[in-house]
C-alpha cells in the first residue's frame, strides 16, 4: 500500500439556503450569491484563502489519482476558482494522467457556460444533485431548482458525456422523500433512466437532528411514505435500475459497466484520503480527523495547524486501521463483501484474542446467514441483494454491539 494518501475530497460549503433534510456544514449565502465580486464573494474568498493553506500545509504530497469537490454546492463557484483550485493540486501534488476529478453540482446553480467552463478547468466527472423532477417534492423539501432545471441540466451532461468531453456522470436521487408516493418515485426513477446516466445514487431519506423536517417530524406535521410504500419504492428501485443495465455495487449506488465511482471506492475499501476544508473527514493512515464545522473556528484550526505541518500532526507511519466496525460496515455495503479473516488479522491481535472475536462475530451474524440476510462464500461475507441490502441496518447495529464487546 502506498504511505501517502492518493485521493483528497474539498469541501465547498456554500449553499444558497438549507435544504429542509440538510446537515451538512453548508455556509448559506442567499439568492443573490456570486462568488467572484459580487455578494458573497469576500465570505468565499476568505474561505478559499484558508483552505488553499490547509492544501498546501500536507508535507508529503503525493500524485493525485482521485479528486472530489463536494458540499455544499462547489457549483456555486465560479469556473475560475474551480481551475485555481484543481491547478494548486496540479502544481503541488501531481495529478496522475487519467484521475477521477468529481465535481458536485446543483440544477439551481450553474449554466451551459459554466459546465464547459468547469470541464475546461479539469473536472471530468459531475454528479448532479436531481433529488427528484417533481416540482412538488422539490419544493417540500426546501431545494431551490424544479424539475425543469433537473431535465435542462441532465441534457447537458448527457451531451458533454455522448461527445466525449467527460468520462462519467452521476444523477443523484433522494428515495422517500415527503410527497414521493410509489407512483411519484416510478415516475423519478423512470425519467432519471431516459438521460441514460452511467452511474445512479439512490439516497434514503434520513431525519437528521437540527434540521426543519426533524422539527416538522417533532409536530407530527411531516407527511412521509407510509412503510409499505417505502418498501415498495426500494423494491422498485432495484428493479427498475437492474432491467436497465445498471448494478449495484453499494447500497446506495448502482452504475453501468466500467462506472463505479473510484473515489468512492477508496472510502469504502479503507484506503487512506485526504480531505480538506471545514466539516471534513480526512483518514491519511486510518485514523480519522474531522475539522471543525464552523468557519470561524475552521480557520482558527488551520492557522493552528499550518505551523506544524498537518500530515506531521497526523502521522501515524503503521497503517492500523483502529474503527474495526466501520471497516467491516464499509465493506459489507460493497458487493464483494469482505474478507473477515483478513480484516480481523490486520489487527495483529494474540491468536486467542482472534480466535475469540472472530467467533463472537460469526456467532452474531449466524441468524442473518439464516435468514438470508447475509451471504458467505469461504471467508468472504456480503449482504445478499436486494433483502440484506434493504435491511442492512439490523446487521449494522449487531456490529455496534460486537464492537462494544471486544476484548
Ligand atoms: S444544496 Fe445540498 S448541501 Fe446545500 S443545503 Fe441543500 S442538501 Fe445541503
Amino acid at each position: 500500500m502506498n504511505k501517502f494518501p492518493r485521493s483528497a475530497y474539498v469541501h465547498i460549503p456554500f449553499c444558497h439556503r438549507r435544504c429542509f433534510y440538510c446537515d451538512f456544514a453548508v455556509i448559506p449565502l442567499g439568492n443573490k450569491v456570486e462568488t467572484l465580486k459580487g455578494y458573497g464573494s469576500k465570505t468565499v474568498h476568505e474561505y478559499l484563502h484558508f483552505l488553499y493553506k490547509e492544501i498546501l500545509s500536507i508535507e508529503h504530497k503525493s500524485p493525485l489519482s482521485t479528486i472530489y469537490v463536494g458540499g455544499g454546492t462547489p457549483s456555486i463557484l465560479d469556473p475560475k476558482q474551480i481551475k485555481e483550485l484543481i491547478d494548486l493540486f496540479k502544481e503541488n501534488y501531481g495529478i496522475d494522467y487519467g484521475a477521477e476529478i468529481t465535481m458536485e453540482v446543483d440544477p439551481a446553480s450553474f449554466n451551459q457556460d459554466d459546465l464547459y467552463g468547469f470541464i475546461n478547468a479539469g473536472v471530468n466527472r459531475f454528479s448532479l444533485g436531481v433529488q427528484s423532477f417533481n416540482n412538488q417534492i422539490l419544493s417540500k423539501s426546501g431545494r431551490r431548482h424544479i424539475g425543469e432545471d433537473a431535465e435542462k441540466s441532465c441534457l447537458w451532461l448527457k451531451r458533454v458525456y455522448d461527445s466525449g468531453l467527460i468520462k462519467s456522470w452521476s444523477l443523484d436521487l433522494i428515495q422517500n422523500l415527503p410527497l414521493s408516493g410509489f407512483k411519484e418515485w416510478q415516475y423519478d426513477l423512470k425519467k432519471a433512466i431516459k438521460f441514460s446516466p452511467p452511474h445512479v445514487s439512490i439516497y434514503d431519506l434520513n431525519i437528521e437532528n437540527g434540521t426543519v423536517f426533524k422539527k416538522l417530524v417533532n409536530l407530527g406535521k411531516l407527511k412521509l411514505p407510509s412503510d409499505e410504500d417505502a418498501f415498495r419504492n426500494s423494491e422498485s428501485t432495484n428493479s427498475i435500475l437492474k432491467e436497465s443495465g445498471y448494478s449495484r455495487y453499494e447500497i446506495s449506488n448502482y452504475s453501468l459497466p466500467r462506472h463505479q465511482s473510484r473515489h468512492n471506492r477508496v472510502y469504502w475499501s479503507g484506503l487512506g484520503w485526504w480531505s480538506f476544508g471545514q466539516g471534513s473527514t480526512s483518514s491519511p493512515w486510518g485514523e480519522k480527523l474531522t475539522r471543525p464545522r464552523v468557519s470561524k473556528e475552521y480557520k482558527k484550526w488551520v492557522t493552528s495547524q499550518y505551523k506544524f505541518n498537518l500530515d506531521s500532526s497526523l502521522v501515524n507511519s503503521d497503517f492500523v486501521y483502529e474503527e474495526l466496525d466501520e471497516k467491516i460496515m464499509l465493506g459489507l455495503r460493497l458487493k464483494e463483501g469482505i474478507d473477515i479473516y483478513k480484516v480481523l488479522k490486520e489487527q495483529n491481535w494474540e491468536n486467542e484474542k482472534f480466535e475469540s472475536n472472530l467467533s463472537k462475530l460469526l456467532e452474531e451474524w449466524e441468524r442473518f446467514l439464516e435468514s438470508g440476510l447475509l451471504v458467505r462464500q469461504g471467508n468472504r461475507f456480503f449482504l445478499s441483494d436486494p433483502k440484506g441490502m434493504e435491511l442492512s441496518n439490523q446487521i449494522l447495529i449487531s456490529m455496534f454491539k460486537w464492537w462494544d464487546n471486544v476484548s
